[in-house]
């Protein structure tokens, strides 16, 4: 670890990717250009040719979008960071740098919904072929690889069922078969989990969720760890052209500033709610990573610095009393997306995975009674209520149906 890693996150968070700015502005200014004026001839033809340092056109690097990639590659202890247009630009600019046509790919069942239905369907059409395995399960990911396997991806905690994978064991793995590991940190934001120091290559996140913090912003980043990597990578995302602009970077290295705070936060108010879910009669289960009762409650313990913000979980009466919750939430927002101050729900299999088909889904145990639930930052006390009124709601409903059929 260099002197710069070793700087406190709390402060990290709000100081890095910060530099000098005209009239001693303290903040980055938000450079709201499509292009940048040469001095001279010779002097384009430097930039172009490599020769000199500066920006040439916001698609192929803006000082704004630089100064959020320096900050969030720094927060991941990386090298480089890549600003994407939303995280799917970030996932299909992984994919479109490391791969190329016969390339194999072994990627968790338990990932964002998006991610399974790209590799099934774009890159399989370019010859990526990809095996789904549950990645919490370590020799699954062992006996999945084969002789072109070329990445191995990893959401952890997963989406939506937040199973844990071994980001140490698996990095082993896949660098034993020379495959490149690839880790979505979205779940967690660089505060709770970094993926480097367990052996990955890559780390991506979707800026939309924690990482912005304030449902106003649709980014991606990508960080990396050399320049080589950088350059290829960079090559990529000037072709596919999904950057993210300079107003949204600037929006989300303001939000970056109170990351750490917002995350203690969200640990702190998701325990308590997982517990109060994990007592209630009307649960069957509760899928929290701080609970005892998680099946990989002790990995969780090694690997993140916290338990993060999401919860799922499944009620008896499964679709039918999801929808109903979901309709007698106040404060809970009925709302895809995560990870912002305001508490959100949702349901996976009509919502977020629906894409992936049912099938898919039950490979994945995402079960037709799963509700999501991404735990605000609002006083705790209130979202317990509200769920407790609207489960009072789905009692009401399930009195009835037993009266019903009595
Ligand atoms: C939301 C999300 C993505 C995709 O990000 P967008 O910004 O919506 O494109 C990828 N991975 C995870 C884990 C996500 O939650």
């Amino acid at each position: 670890m260099n002197k710069e890693q070793k700087k406190d996150f709390e402060t990290k968070c709000v100081h890095a990717g910060m530099g000098e700015y005209e009239f001693g502005s303290v903040v980055p200014p938000i450079y709201q250009t499509s292009t940048f004026k040469f001095k001279s001839a010779q002097h384009g033809a430097a930039l172009f040719a490599g020769e000199e340092k500066g920006y040439i056109y916001t698609r192929m690097l803006n000082p704004t979008v630089e100064a959020l990639e320096n900050c969030i590659a720094e927060l991941e202890g990386g090298y480089k960071g890549l600003g994407c247009a939303s995280g799917m630009a970030a996932v299909h600019t992984v994919f479109g740098s490391l791969t190329q046509a016969g390339d194999h790919v072994v990627c968790s069942t338990a990932v964002y919904g998006p991610t399974t239905t790209l590799l099934n369907s774009i890159m399989k059409k370019y010859g990526v072929e990809t095996t789904f395995v549950d990645t919490s399960n370590t020799e699954l990911v062992r006996s999945a690889i084969k002789p072109n396997t070329k990445v191995v991806y990893v959401e952890t905690p997963g989406n939506p069922t937040l199973a844990i994978s071994d980001l140490k064991e698996i990095s082993k793995i896949a660098h034993a078969n020379n495959a490149i590991m690839v880790v979505d940190n979205t779940f967690m934001s660089p505060a709770l989990q970094s993926p480097i120091e367990f052996g990955a290559d890559i780390v991506l996140h979707s800026l939309t969720k924690f990482l912005n913090g304030h449902a106003d912003v649709v980014g991606g980043i990508i960080v990396v760890k050399d320049e080589e990597t950088y350059k290829h990578f960079r090559k990529t995302l000037n072709q596919l052209g999904g950057v993210i602009d300079p107003f949204n970077s600037f929006l989300v290295h303001r939000g970056i500033k109170t990351l750490s705070i917002r995350m203690q936060k969200h640990c702190e108010n998701a325990i308590v709610v997982a517990e109060y879910l994990e007592k209630h009669p009307l649960i069957k289960k509760v899928f929290y990573p701080g609970l005892k009762s998680h099946p990989q409650y002790e990995l969780a313990k090694k690997q993140q610095k916290g338990s993060g913000g999401m919860i799922t979980f499944e009620l008896e009466g499964g679709f039918e009393a999801g929808q109903v919750l979901m309709n007698s939430v106040k404060l809970c927002q009925l709302a895809v997306s995560l990870g912002g101050v305001e508490s959100l729900i949702q349901h996976p299999a009509s919502m977020t995975h629906f894409s992936m088909g049912r099938e898919a889904r039950m490979a994945a145990e995402i079960s037709d009674g799963l509700v999501r639930l991404s735990v605000g930052i609002e006083n705790v006390n209130d979202i317990v209520k509200d769920l407790e009124q609207a489960l009072e709601k789905v009692n009401e409903l399930q009195s009835k149906e037993v009266e019903h059929s009595l």
